[in-house]
């Protein structure tokens, strides 16, 4: 068992925004990264451009290891494992990993972010990594010359269809409604797209394939009528929803399964248990905010301890003086 004073939960912008700010306030942050997910989301985008300090924007994955490096050079402690158990006990909190490291910690931040929705179709699970998929930097590359469908209306999905076009011979973008959610800069760009078209008021209703996939059956939100799209490639681009499985059942949570904070600070409602990032935040959802919250966590927790360090000095002075005060031999 390693006693420590924080551990940070995750390690996307929230996380190793947390962890240097603890690590600057010398609380030697342990920081539980993930095996497979380490940085977090952004460690499946390309192009960052409203990052603010690159101008000329910045590779997500760079980003996500340059806040790690910064994190590293201040003492943080990055562990690439998951957390398997946690138990919230004030002023001992107990995490155990998959690989079997314990830690006690007086103060945890949670940065556990979001996962990945999934459009719940048979199929969709069995061909996943046979054609359908839920990143297109990391499996773009195997669609050369390929007709390939993104599901979704937001910036993620517009995001994945205009970079799956460098492979794809054409990429057909499925949206549910007529308007799409996402930003107008991101509209624009897909919109100049010409391997880029559009199928909207329109949503899966099946996935065809044994081995791979072989095509979808797309239905009109509208009418109901529905045709075949022989794609090979499907990447679902509909959102994510906050992961709270670790502490769901010990933390309160709002209606919308997110995290419940106290206020605009990173409190829950356990003492010495912080949150930050996506897991807290069903409204911005931004890389930069996600930072900005990781920043008030570290802020609370190092006030947190600060409180509780004072507690216990002044507890073990007014013992030291009850002992002097003594007299000798009672
Ligand atoms: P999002 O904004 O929640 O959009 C999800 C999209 O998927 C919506 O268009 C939604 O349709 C659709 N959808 C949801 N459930 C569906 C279902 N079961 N079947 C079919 N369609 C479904 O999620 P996001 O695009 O992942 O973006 C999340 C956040 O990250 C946003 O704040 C976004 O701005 C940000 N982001 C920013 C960038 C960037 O700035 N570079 C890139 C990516 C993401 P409706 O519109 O009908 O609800």
């Amino acid at each position: 068992m390693t006693d420590t004073q924080l551990v940070i939960i995750g390690s996307g912008p929230a996380g190793y925004t947390a962890a240097v700010y603890a690590a600057r306030a010398n609380l030697s942050p342990v920081v539980i990264a993930g095996s497979v997910t380490a940085g977090g989301e952004l460690m499946n985008t390309t192009d960052v451009e409203n990052y603010p300090g690159f101008p000329a924007g910045v590779q997500g994955p760079e980003l996500m290891e340059s806040m790690r490096e910064q994190a590293e050079k201040f003492g943080a402690e990055v562990v690439y494992d998951d957390v398997s158990t946690l138990k919230l006990n004030p002023g001992a909190h107990e995490i155990e990993t998959a690989l079997g490291a314990r830690y006690t910690a007086k103060a945890v931040i949670l940065a556990t972010g979001s996962a990945y929705r999934e459009l719940n179709l048979p199929n969709e699970k069995k061909l996943s990594g046979h054609g359908v998929s839920w990143c297109a930097t990391c499996d773009g590359f195997f669609f050369r010359d390929q007709h390939i469908a993104v599901v979704g209306g937001g910036d993620s999905a517009l995001e994945e269809a205009t970079f799956l076009t460098r492979f794809a011979s054409k990429v057909t973008l499925i949206h549910r409604r007529q308007e799409l959610r996402a930003s107008q800069a991101m509209q624009d760009r897909a919109n100049a797209d010409e391997k880029l078209e559009f199928l909207l008021d329109s949503e899966v209703a099946e996935i065809h394939g044994d081995d791979a996939l072989t095509g979808l059956t797309v239905r009109s939100t509208v009418t109901g009528e529905t045709s075949e799209l022989p794609v090979t490639g499907l990447f679902v681009a509909i959102g994510s929803d906050p992961r709270t499985s670790l502490f769901a059942d010990q933390l309160s949570l709002r209606p919308d399964g997110y995290l419940n904070v106290e206020g605009r600070s990173s409190k829950t409602a356990v003492e010495g248990v912080f949150a930050a990032g996506d897991v807290i935040d069903s409204v911005y959802r931004q890389a930069i905010t996600a930072a900005g919250s990781g920043c008030s966590a570290a802020l609370d927790a190092e006030h947190y301890l600060a409180d509780l360090e004072a507690a216990a000095k002044q507890s073990a002075d007014s013992l030291g003086e009850a002992v002097v005060a003594a007299p000798i031999g009672s």
